[in-house]
């Protein structure tokens, strides 16, 4: 057979695909078809490879949805080009474990084998908090170097004892190499420090005595998988209010965590999706839609109606949150901002006045990693937080490429690099303004230069000046790409879905430099992964003070207004709410600021303008966390059902779209002044911002568009623009295991700099 006509697929399969006799049916049809391959039980379901002719693989793929055994159900199905590697016969694979071919596993939640065995008093785990087999336990966060093998896992200092060796030699049983195979007698223990570091307690005693104290409404930092968490009860009001004040977190939302599916269903609303995904081995938190009624603490999520909710993932949560018997607030340990803390003596010193207690083990954390956060949105899971179970992701490229190593963005860091054919996410890393997290940065480089032994031909970043992982990226002599921001979500998304052609983006966000020194952020660009053209933005205006108005939205609201009002604006009544509080010094800085273009920053930021809006309907007026005000904004208008929107023209400037906001802002005062809910015009705000992306692409013809950048973390604005861009013959793309916030930027740097290279050396 020609090799031209030969392909080679990964398939990825999730849904109930597992225990329903799939893999004999893959390999029949796989026989029936002479496609070679394997098919094998993966974590997240079932992986599959075919190879062979592309008739075949095409029948393959039109036959194998409508033959599939009756019980499986296929939620989602990714399918991905790859690599053709002559295999003419097929076959069932043990565990996908096997055959993966990157260094790094993810880590797996407890399954239900080994959850029996630490709550069932006669077998030999009982209680046993770091019990794990072959189908659980911990990977990514004990690995040290490929290939995975106990020796080269903080595990190797843990010699079996002789019962765990026998189940590690035998190929019958279910610990039959298992790395970090473990009991009572040989594996790592359990110790209760207090605030000095003095031992407390030991093993079981340790567990019962750290629950006695969350009881009493402490904070417990506890050493988990992938690094420090602070636990408190989350029906405990007061332990979450001291919990809050002594990290600094005043009001974003706590994660927490349930004992089972059924206790968890008691205080949220869970669809099939949602059950699979906190059901699934990679176990992440999942923001769900909260019950009217509830036990939980309003303290754990003010003013939110999702609760990030999450199973326990390891036997040590399991024991923990069974001895208590309620859920419990999970909260990564650190201080806003900075990274996870992953090792006990410097918990210790960086906890001080924060937890009451200190639950570690003597397992070495070797890579940090955080709980994942997902949100299910238009009918698919969204990646928010790509951490534990998930990172790295990989994606197989075309050709193969020089290795680019991409530094990330600012804020929500993570780093990217390429090798061969595979480009590769991180783990989520932090913000870059900490000391911390600035630390982690580099780790993580040094993690994965390690673990893949790559030469860095190339350094992608972004093209602010400022940013922490721009200045990095002097310490390399290697040439280096700049790629803008928006540029960078948008290439992000589109390596997602396998785009190449040129598509349409709509490219929202808080912020990220433009060619021109202005802060980009409502951006229509015409792209492709390695050009773009800016073919429309919302109308600029001024950061009032910069950087301060992210915090203090009045701000934008009065730069936004005073856009329509100019000078009247100070003085008008109905305004007054803006300059509650606010010295006259304030005001005449704000007034001249204005009037004079001075120390103000512009930008087309549309995170900002919902900010603005956020302020002008009086929601609040300053913010504790970026995007708070246009999170409470979402939440108001899904309220409401209106399908209205106020009119957002565009108008034609310097062979740009320009989108006037102008006319929705007074539109917005109208309703305002006639008493309309602010659910409505919250709505109609929503419903407007379709319209207009509904009106570009139409102006622009493109039929491909892509949602990303930070704003589409908004389910409500990301649902009604692909409904009504569907219903107008679009086809949409946006995020699902890339993040769609700047968590996606250096995946989107690294394809953007290869895709560059390539154009370039043609
Ligand atoms: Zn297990
Ligand atoms: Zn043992
Ligand atoms: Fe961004």
């Amino acid at each position: 057979m020609q090799r031209e006509n030969l392909k080679r697929l990964r398939i990825q399969l999730e849904g109930r695909v597992q225990g329903v006799g799939l893999r004999p049916y893959v390999f029949r049809l796989a026989q029936d078809l002479r496609l070679g391959g394997w098919v094998a039980n993966s974590s997240a379901g079932v992986s599959i490879e075919i190879e062979g002719s592309a008739n075949a693989i095409a029948n393959f793929l039109k036959r194998f949805p409508q033959e599939k055994p009756t019980h499986a159900l296929f939620q989602h199905m990714y399918v991905q080009d790859i690599e053709i590697q002559g295999e003419a016969h097929f076959e069932i694979l043990p565990s996908f474990l096997e055959k993966k071919s990157t260094a790094l596993l993810p880590d797996l939640a407890t399954c239900s084998k080994c959850l029996e065995d630490i709550f069932d008093p006669k077998n030999r785990r009982y209680q046993y908090p770091f019990t794990n087999c072959t189908k659980c336990g911990p990977r990514f966060s004990i690995i040290e170097e490929a290939p995975y093998d106990r020796s080269r896992t903080s595990m190797r200092n843990f010699a079996m004892c002789e019962a765990c060796q026998e189940e590690y030699d035998d190929p019958q049983d279910r610990r039959f190499h298992a790395q970090p195979n473990a009991c009572a007698e040989c594996g790592p223990q359990l110790r209760l420090w207090d605030k000095k570091g003095a031992v407390l307690s030991e093993n079981h005693r340790a567990l019962l005595q750290s629950a006695e104290a969350i009881r009493e409404g402490k904070i417990v930092a506890v050493k988990g998988l992938g690094g420090f968490h602070f636990i408190v009860s989350a029906y405990h009001g007061e332990a979450v209010a001291s919990l809050r004040a002594r990290k600094h977190r005043k009001e974003k939302a706590f994660a927490v965590m349930f004992s089972s599916l059924q206790s968890l269903k008691a205080e949220a609303e869970v669809s099939s999706l949602e059950e699979t995904l906190l059901l699934s081995a990679a176990a992440p938190i999942v923001l769900l839609k909260r019950k009217k009624i509830s036990q939980i603490s309003p303290q754990v999520a003010p003013q939110n109606p999702l609760l990030g909710a999450m199973l326990a993932y390891t036997p040590l949560h399991h024991l923990l949150i069974r001895e208590l018997g309620f859920p419990l607030v999970v909260t990564s340990a650190n201080l806003s901002g900075e990274s996870i803390c992953y090792d006990e003596k410097n918990a210790l010193e960086r906890f001080q006045g924060i937890a009451d207690l200190f639950l570690v083990h003597d397992r070495p954390i070797i890579r940090h990693v955080d709980d994942s956060v997902l949100r299910v949105i238009g009918g698919r899971e969204m990646m928010l937080r790509q951490a534990r179970g998930y990172a790295p992701l990989t994606f197989e490229i075309e050709e193969s490429c020089e290795s680019v190593l991409a530094l990330g963005g600012q804020m929500k860091n993570s780093v990217a690099f390429s090798y061969d054919k595979k480009i590769l996410l991180s783990q989520y890393i932090g913000e870059l303004q900490t000391a911390e997290a600035r630390k982690m940065h580099r780790r993580v480089l040094q993690d994965y230069a390690n673990l893949y032994q790559g030469k860095t031909k190339y350094i992608a970043t972004d093209m602010h000046p400022d940013y922490f992982s721009t200045q990095e990226a002097k310490q390399w002599e290697s040439p280096q790409v700049q790629v803008q921001h928006h540029h960078a979500h948008l290439a992000s998304c589109m390596l997602e879905h396998g785009l190449r052609k040129k598509v349409l983006g709509v490219l929202w966000d808080g912020t990220g430099l433009g060619e021109n020194h202005e802060l980009w952020g409502g951006e229509f660009f015409l792209a492709t992964r390695a050009d773009y053209e800016r073919v429309g933005h919302l109308m600029i205006f001024p950061l009032l003070g910069g950087e301060q108005a992210i915090y203090e939205i009045r701000r934008i609201a009065i730069s936004l207004l005073y856009q329509l009002f100019n000078k009247d604006l100070f003085s008008k009544d109905e305004m007054q709410f803006l300059f509650e509080g606010m010295s006259q010094t304030k005001k005449s800085i704000f007034t001249k600021m204005l009037e004079e273009r001075k120390h103000s920053q512009l930008t087309s930021s549309m995170g900002r303008l919902f900010d603005g809006v956020a302020s002008i309907l009086e929601l609040r007026q300053k913010v504790s966390f970026e995007a708070q005000a246009a999170m409470e904004l979402e939440f108001l208008a899904d309220q409401s059902q209106s399908e209205q929107s106020y009119c957002f023209p565009l108008f034609w400037q310097d062979s740009k779209w320009i989108a006037d906001w102008k006319p929705v802002l007074l539109e917005i005062l109208q309703d305002k002044r006639d008493k309309i809910e602010l659910s409505e015009i919250a709505r109609k705000f929503h419903n407007s911002l379709a319209e207009l992306v509904c009106q570009l692409a139409l102006k622009l013809g493109q039929k491909q568009v892509i949602l990303s950048g930070g704003c589409f973390q908004n389910k409500l604005l990301t649902e009604i623009i692909l409904q009504r861009l569907k219903k107008k013959g679009f086809e949409v793309f946006w995020h699902h295991r890339v993040p769609p916030n700047d968590g996606g930027i250096a995946l989107g740097q690294a394809i953007v700099a290869i895709d560059k290279m390539q154009e370039e050396s043609k």
